[in-house]
């Protein structure tokens, strides 16, 4: 299992080394979310993460089969809850234990920031993947 943690430590959670697709997400939500240029993400079905500590620190924002569920004191963006409720796009940022995974495209580079240029040779999509 991988553990991983958001900033000020008071949600930890477990996944299990399993992903099934990694990806860098350029869209506009996904920047503003994490207040970078891009989201890198792994995708993994739902029942494979678990909430360590702090289950009463977390703040869902959406639906509970389609949100983003961050830390409630620090704002961390931990994971989202995707495909009616059956993924989660894990941020990987947020892992402590390095993933097997490594993302394998860039996606949403039609609206991606213009003050960043993507210097690596991973393939690019305009939105999702062909
Ligand atoms: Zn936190
Ligand atoms: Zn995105």
């Amino acid at each position: 299992m991988l553990k991983g943690s958001c900033f000020c430590r008071s949600v930890g959670y477990e996944v299990a080394d399993e992903f099934s697709y990694a990806l860098n997400c350029h869209c506009s939500n996904c920047r503003r979310t994490t207040g970078a240029a891009f989201k890198p993400f792994a995708g993994i079905e739902r029942e494979k993460l678990q909430i360590t500590t702090g289950k009463g620190h977390i703040l869902v924002h959406g639906e509970p089969d389609e949100n983003d569920t961050h830390c409630a004191v620090c704002g961390s963006p931990l994971f989202s809850v995707v495909r009616e409720g059956k993924y989660i796009h894990v941020s990987l940022g947020t892992l402590i234990d390095p993933p097997s995974i490594r993302p394998t495209a860039h996606i949403f580079v039609g609206s991606k920031a213009p003050w960043y240029d993507i210097a690596d040779e991973l393939p690019q999509f305009d939105e999702f993947p062909d």
